[in-house]
């Protein structure tokens, strides 16, 4: 089927010029929309059960809207509770009757055929996200989706390999699958839910946040076009209570979820005392530490990355800044001449670094979060940066005077606000650093190697980031302590999740 519509793109405004704390820059960036004619969206999707788009029962959608001119982009269908249960019957009659019968090298197969599949249609993959999220098209074109081909090509990989990485183990699939994935990567999330589930043999029915459905809906076409036989993926849309349904399903075998600790904490409450297998990703509030010896020009873009990419809507987002005491002044010199430099605007123009906001309603909490930070006494600064009259922008801001019972120091905001602290001595920085309810991920920035190996082990996160910050990689596994979670995702770990794995000559073979 295709999936085509010209979609629209509007000239960015010269006013985007960038502004800096000296006054204007005394030239304009010209314009740079990435073309949008090569993509179709739909004025509406079905369901995609059984290799099927069909309505749902009964029929009832939703609009879904670009965040960055809040134009309606196409409606969707709103899965009901019998058509929660129409797409695990199909999940698993696949898995009984094809998909968990094949061996791993024809699971390969499929699996490499996706991955080149979005390769190929990378270009109308990045559009669609871009236009759907708000994020930057140099972010979905350059990160989102190469890295999604990059899960489905390493886990192609593993499929008929499942005996040797998992030594003295008899693995086995554990059957359907359910996925609920947030709105900040929307296609990078559905990969790292699906590769590994289908690699190890599962079948799967993936439901995409409300707001960003639309490359699932694409992805289902991807499907469609690798000839996966009918019932392995499924695609349903619907609110947060469908999400449930499917959580509380009896034939499912294992829940994954990705979003907020809140929700978390519901489907961890589900699906307690079932045999369902559960692995949780949630929220963050990331220490990023500079020491005094650190390259303070490289930390700058790392600290800039951490928590400006995706418009700091990311789960590991470096939120909060601890710069050694010495350093202080220069870096914040330093970051708030580079944070002027950020332009924020249209994400369709390959200029542009910081996008729309994912809804109206982020952000609001964004707004609300950042009062409470000028209410508490911290101090506010923001880039004089001109934002487009339509769609769900905020300026990159940070805040310093920050102390760390502030709720911006404390809670996640998911959106482009920085909190700068300041600590002495490396004891003083890990107990500021794990002074959270989270424990997602971390960044280090100094030259000792040492040192590095010390912040590492005594930081309660599961990812630490070394001089670097953000950086992904499907080899990796990726997950948290305390409140961010359990189970990994990503690498060996993030396959073991997907299988039982019982040791040798205990699993009746
Ligand atoms: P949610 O956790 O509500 O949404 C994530 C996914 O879960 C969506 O698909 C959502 O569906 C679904 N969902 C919502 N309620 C339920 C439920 N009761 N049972 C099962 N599934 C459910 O995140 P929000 O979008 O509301 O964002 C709120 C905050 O959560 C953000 O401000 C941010 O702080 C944090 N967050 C963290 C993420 C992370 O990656 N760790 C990702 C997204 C948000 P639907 O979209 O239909 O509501």
């Amino acid at each position: 089927m295709t999936l085509t519509k010209k979609g629209e793109t509007k000239p960015a405004p010269a006013s985007w010029g960038l502004t800096t704390r000296g006054g204007k820059v005394p030239w304009e960036y010209a314009p740079a929309p990435e073309a949008t004619d090569h993509v179709e969206i739909q004025s509406e999707y079905g369901l995609f059960i059984d290799n099927e788009f069909r309505p749902s029962r009964p029929r009832a959608s939703f609009e879904v809207i670009n965040p960055a001119t809040e134009e309606r982009l196409a409606r969707v269908a709103r899965a009901s509770k019998a058509d929660v249960n129409r797409a695990v019957t199909a999940a698993r009659r696949a898995y009984d009757t094809t998909w968990s019968r094949l061996p791993g090298s024809e699971r390969a197969k499929y699996l490499y055929r996706i991955a080149r599949i979005l390769q190929e249609r990378s270009r109308e993959f990045a559009v669609v996200e871009t236009m759907n999220s708000g994020k930057p098209i140099k972010e979905s074109r350059d990160v989102d989706v190469p890295l999604a081909a990059a899960h489905f090509f390493y886990y192609a990989g593993w499929a008929d390999k499942l005996d040797y990485a998992f030594p003295n183990r008899e693995p086995r699939s554990l059957g359907v699958a359910a996925q609920i994935i947030p709105w900040n990567f929307p296609l990078l999330m559905l990969a790292w839910k699906i590769a590994p589930a289908l690699a190890a043999g599962n079948t799967v029915i993936l439901k995409p946040a409300s707001t960003t459905p639309l490359t699932a809906y694409l992805f289902a076409d991807v499907v469609l076009q690798a000839e996966l036989p009918p019932g392995v993926v499924n695609i349903i849309t619907g609110p947060g209570e469908i999400g449930m349904e499917l959580v509380k399903h009896p034939q499912v075998d294992k829940v994954a979820f990705t979003g907020s600790t809140q929700v978390g904490k519901m489907i961890a409450r589900a699906v307690a005392g079932s045999h369902k297998k559960l692995t949780l990703e949630l929220g963050g509030k990331a220490a990023n530490i500079v020491f005094d010896d650190a390259p303070l020009d490289q930390a700058i873009e790392g600290i800039i990355n951490g928590i400006y990419f995706n418009q700091g809507e990311v789960c590991c987002a470096g939120s909060r800044l601890f710069a050694q005491e010495s350093v202080y002044e220069p870096l914040l010199e330093k970051l708030k001449d580079r944070l002027s430099t950020l332009r924020v605007g249209d994400p369709l123009d390959k200029n542009t670094d910081v996008g729309a906001i994912n809804s109206a309603g982020q952000l609001a909490k964004v707004e609300e979060l950042v009062q409470s930070g000028i209410a508490e006494g911290a101090e506010i600064f923001q880039p004089d940066c001109q934002l487009p009259d339509r769609g769900f922008f905020f300026r990159p801001t940070l805040f310093t005077g920050v102390s760390q019972s502030h709720r911006i120091a404390q809670e996640e905001i998911f959106g482009p606000v920085l909190s700068v602290l300041t600590f002495r001595t490396p004891e003083e920085a890990i107990e500021k650093a794990n002074n959270t309810p989270y424990g997602l991920s971390a960044g280090v920035w100094t030259e000792k190697g040492s040192r590095i190996f010390k912040m590492v082990s005594a930081m309660r996160a599961g990812v630490v980031w070394a001089n670097t910050f953000n950086r992904f990689d499907p080899t990796s596994p990726f997950g948290g302590y305390k409140e961010s979670g359990y189970g990994r995702e990503g690498g060996i770990h993030g396959l073991g999740a997907y299988l039982d794995l019982a040791p040798n000559g205990t699993n009746g073979r």
